[in-house]
């Protein structure tokens, strides 16, 4: 069958097969087939690409919940959809959550997803107490701070290529309402913009959206947000204690079909960016939301991958460490803003300290991430990008790659030797793979 992740590009020809047990990999494992997990396909890239594809969305049970303490056993396929609308009510809510909901644990734990709130909360390996993995031996290991401790540290951002993630305990997040206090400031440039991040570090969610196509004094214009759970005395008036915690339930539109290359162009991107920064008109606004729409803006609209058209795209994330911060941002964004290749959604956050695993993505410092449709121009620009990023110390967030060269990769990511150690031991056939592993050689090209 042909499968995508979410940038659409690039297509592959997979066997995709559904766990149900060990038994149902047989072929796969006793042929000693080359397999790459997979679960909701948000990865932008090539990640959850390989010859064989190994889906966890069967394994979508929840097991155990301790409600005193908020600790939860679920299954893989379980995503963070399935647990909002379980636990909300509670009065529980995942400790850290990417920018879509349709995203597996599995899946998060491989990225080692961060949210709004890594400079305070660190990443979702911050809060996994232990998890199972099926090795490609077809053994079962529980990992945790105390059992298979390597291998639990390899496995957080390590893409899929320790194994399939079967189960998991975590740690979920007291709150008392479904509503989200936010604050946005309208800043004039990307200094402005880093001030303002800085002065919300004591708040729990920050993030900011940057027009990317300014130049000069405007360069760096943003929205900078910050974020805080409402407690029960501050919720609405009109709103009994009883509803507090509710789960939204809104209407969802839906982009039904490819849109055609010329509606995304570089006036289309100017007039959107020019709507968007002004649509708020003083300089700070406050308002109450729901979780939905502070975390999740863009789920309002299903398939909204599909307005860059058939030939797909990509997202550029990177990290930049804090004291480069600032030059480095301001040069990334001048190339961009002089090519016009500006996109809709340029995110900026700031990264607090990180551990993680030895592919982890997030560093101290500040991130930014865009979209690019595919076309003849990207990938040398990407490069081109890819240099300026080193030059600052950064690195590209994998979850989200689909270009990168091993060189550049090895360079960014030089925990990446003990990485593949581990995986060797763990996978010395070099079943693991996917189409990234072998473009940044986390595998051998061995495809059988
Ligand atoms: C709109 C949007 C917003 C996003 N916002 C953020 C964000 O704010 N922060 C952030 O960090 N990420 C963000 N992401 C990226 C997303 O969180 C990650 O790509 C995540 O890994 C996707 O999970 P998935 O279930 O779709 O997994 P897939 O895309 O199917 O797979 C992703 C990786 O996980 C591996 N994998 C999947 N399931 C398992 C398993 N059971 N065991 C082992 N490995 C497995 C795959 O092999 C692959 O390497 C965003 C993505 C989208 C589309």
């Amino acid at each position: 069958m042909k499968i995508t992740n979410w940038g659409k590009y690039p297509e592959i020809e997979a066997n995709e097969v559904l766990y149900r047990n060990v038994q149902s990999l047989n072929n796969v494992l006793t042929e000693k087939q080359t397999w790459i997990p997979r679960a909701m396909g948000r990865c932008y890239g090539d990640s959850a690409l390989g010859k064989n594809v190994i889906s966890s969305l069967n394994l979508n049970r929840m097991l155990d919940f301790d409600n005193e303490k908020g600790i939860l056993t679920c299954e893989a396929g379980v995503t963070f959809e399935d647990i909002l609308k379980v636990f909300v009510p509670k009065g529980w809510f995942p400790p850290v959550t990417p920018g879509t909901k349709f995203v597996s644990m599995g899946g998060a734990i491989a990225s080692d997803v961060h949210g709004k709130n890594h400079h305070k909360e660190g990443s979702i390996s911050n809060h996994i107490i232990a998890f199972e993995l099926l090795t490609p031996k077809g053994e079962v290991l529980k990992c945790s701070q105390i059992e298979n401790q390597e291998i639990f540290r390899a496995t957080f951002g390590g893409m899929g290529l320790t194994g399939l993630i079967l189960s998991l305990t975590l740690k979920l997040k007291k709150i008392e309402s479904s509503y989200i206090k936010t604050t946005v400031i309208k800043t004039k440039n990307l200094a402005e913009t880093f001030e303002v991040l800085d002065a919300f570090e004591p708040a729990t969610y920050t993030v900011s959206w940057t027009d990317c196509l300014q130049k000069g004094k405007s360069l760096g214009r943003s929205h900078v947000m910050k974020g805080e759970h409402v407690a029960l005395s501050e919720i609405p008036d009109g709103v009994s204690p009883q509803n507090a915690l509710f789960v939204p339930n809104k209407l969802t539109l839906s982009v039904p079909f490819d849109f055609p290359a010329f509606a995304l162009n570089p006036l289309s991107v100017q007039s959107f960016n020019f709507l968007y920064y002004n649509r708020q008109l003083g300089k700070k606004k406050e308002k109450l939301t729901d979780y939905d729409s502070f975390f999740y803006p863009l789920d309002a609209i299903y398939h909204w991958n599909r307005i860059y058209g058939k030939r797909g795209f990509t997202q550029y994330q990177f990290v930049i460490p804090k004291e480069n911060g600032l030059e480095g941002m301001r040069e990334v964004i001048e190339r961009i803003a002089t090519r016009k290749m500006g996109s809709f959604l340029v995110v900026l956050k700031s990264f607090g300290e990180q551990e993680g695993g030895y592919l982890s993505f997030p560093q101290k410092g500040y991130t930014l991430a865009m979209d690019f449709a595919i076309d003849s121009r990207i990938f040398g620009f990407l490069d081109e990008l890819d240099k300026v990023v080193l030059s600052y110390g950064g690195k590209v967030y994998l979850t989200k790659d689909v270009r990168l060269s091993k060189e550049v990769f090895e360079k960014m990511y030089p925990e990446a030797r003990t990485f593949l150690e581990i995986k060797n031991r763990l996978d010395p056939e070099h079943l693991l793979s996917s189409f990234q592993s072998q473009r940044i050689g986390l595998s051998k090209n061995n495809e059988k």
